[in-house]
């Protein structure tokens, strides 16, 4: 692959490209180790790149590689024609097997394309007694996931129907090929050494994480449209960045793109409003102008200018549901924000702006909560939910401060952009 990394740019086919992006992901992104097992999920519309991910991993020296794959128009047919106990149903072996090859050892791949609008026409009700079924079921391998127990990755595949609802009004294949381009362009793929490029990117993000760090902060306060919050941060908690060790030892880095770093709040000390600055695609609904007003930490008011059924179903699958576990600082110039592409899929839309997740806290982001009992991690502030669904609030036009716990504050970022060195 070596002659394929010094190419420049404008040489290289879609088919070159598409193998740099499994490169990335399985080499840089998964880490993944000679010998180690592979769990790959995507959907039928991704097979050229699953193979090559395949290709890829067996060349890493994976002992084995199984791959589960979802068909979007199949899932839509229950929503047709399945009787109404379905929606409570799911599929708790496959899940408890997912959870058990991950203790075993497995890494975890997933290949992300579903149309953000799939289930937009269906009951919100369906649809909601579905996930809250699926999560549940799927909460054991979440968990090795959340906790970091294993390396796992996820990166993007571009689709006709995702194609289409970001670049609506031209030709289908047209838009597969800007939608490619613009996940190439996240990804880093069109660099001249993306391997390189990804290690500077992820040295810069822990630069960040560091810096955070040191300051300590006990809360952060954002101004902007629409948005007067203040975001209490968990007792202990610890900003994360880009790449860092799972507790299998291997170095990876989850998300491909991944332009933030993020941590805990405390899940009783967020006060007043935050306006939404993009649109959330969950669970097949775009919900459009999220307004929500916080009291110690709970979300009391909700409001949205449409998908505001499926907002207030979301925040009410559990208590955790109305409480934030995730609070994320992206820069207004981050490339994706840059390429002013909305790509109603948050794996990249959140690395476009600073974004606030409602629900489940990640326990890595308490020092040594990896090791804590959930009562210790609730005790720090760390939320717990079902859920955990992140939406953006930065834009261009956001100030955020950092609060001291004596009450000194000191900017952090004005119109989107850092000004704290
Ligand atoms: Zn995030
Ligand atoms: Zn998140």
């Amino acid at each position: 692959m070596s002659s394929v990394a010094t190419a420049p740019q404008t040489t290289l086919t879609f088919e070159e490209k598409l193998d740099r992006l499994a490169k990335v992901a399985v080499e840089v992104g998964l880490g993944l180790q000679e010998g180690q097992e592979m769990v790959l999920t995507s959907t039928v519309d991704a097979l050229p790149l699953v193979r090559r991910v395949t290709a890829h991993a067996y060349q890493a020296g994976a002992n084995l590689v199984t791959t589960l794959l979802a068909d979007e128009p199949s899932s839509l047919l229950r929503y047709q024609h399945a009787r109404n106990e379905s929606f409570d149903a799911a599929a708790d072996w496959l899940y408890e097997g997912m959870a058990q090859a991950y203790r075993n050892g497995a890494a975890r791949q997933a290949i992300y394309c579903s149309n953000p609008a799939l289930l937009a026409k269906e009951d919100p009700e369906k649809v909601s007694r579905a996930n809250r079924a699926m999560s549940r079921a799927y909460r054991p391998a979440m968990e090795q996931i959340t906790k970091f127990n294993i390396n796992w990755n996820i990166i993007a595949a571009a689709t006709p129907d995702w194609a289409q609802l970001v670049f609506p009004g031209i030709p289908v294949d047209q838009a597969v090929e800007k939608l490619w381009n613009a996940i190439f362009t996240a990804c880093r793929i069109d660099q001249p050494d993306p391997v390189a490029a990804w290690k500077a990117h992820d040295a810069n993000l822990h630069k960040r994480a560091d810096f955070m760090n040191a300051r300590r902060f006990h809360a952060l306060q954002y101004h902007g449209p629409g948005t007067n919050l203040k975001v209490g941060l968990a007792d202990d908690h610890k900003w994360l960045g880009g790449g860092s060790f799972a507790h299998n030892g291997v170095y990876c880095i989850p998300n491909m793109p991944t332009e933030e770093i993020f941590t805990t709040p405390h899940k009783n000390r967020t006060e007043g409003t935050v306006r939404s600055t993009k649109p959330l695609s969950h669970q097949g609904t775009l919900i459009k102008d999220i307004e929500v007003r916080f009291e110690n930490g709970r979300i009391v008011e909700a409001h949205a200018s449409a998908g505001e059924s499926v907002l207030q179903k979301m925040i009410d699958t559990d208590e955790g549901g109305r409480r934030l576990g995730e609070v994320a600082l992206v820069p207004h110039s981050s490339p994706i924000s840059a390429s002013g592409i909305l790509f109603y899929n948050t794996l990249f839309d959140e690395n476009a702006a600073c974004h606030i997740a409602l629900g489940q806290a990640y326990s890595t982001c308490i020092e040594n909560g990896e090791n804590m009992k959930p009562e210790e991690l609730a005790a720090r502030g760390a939320n717990e939910s079902l859920i955990h669904v992140d939406w953006m609030i930065g834009s261009g036009e956001i100030d955020i401060d950092g609060l001291h716990a004596d009450g000194k504050t000191e900017p952090l970022m004005r119109k989107g952009e850092w000004v704290a060195e």
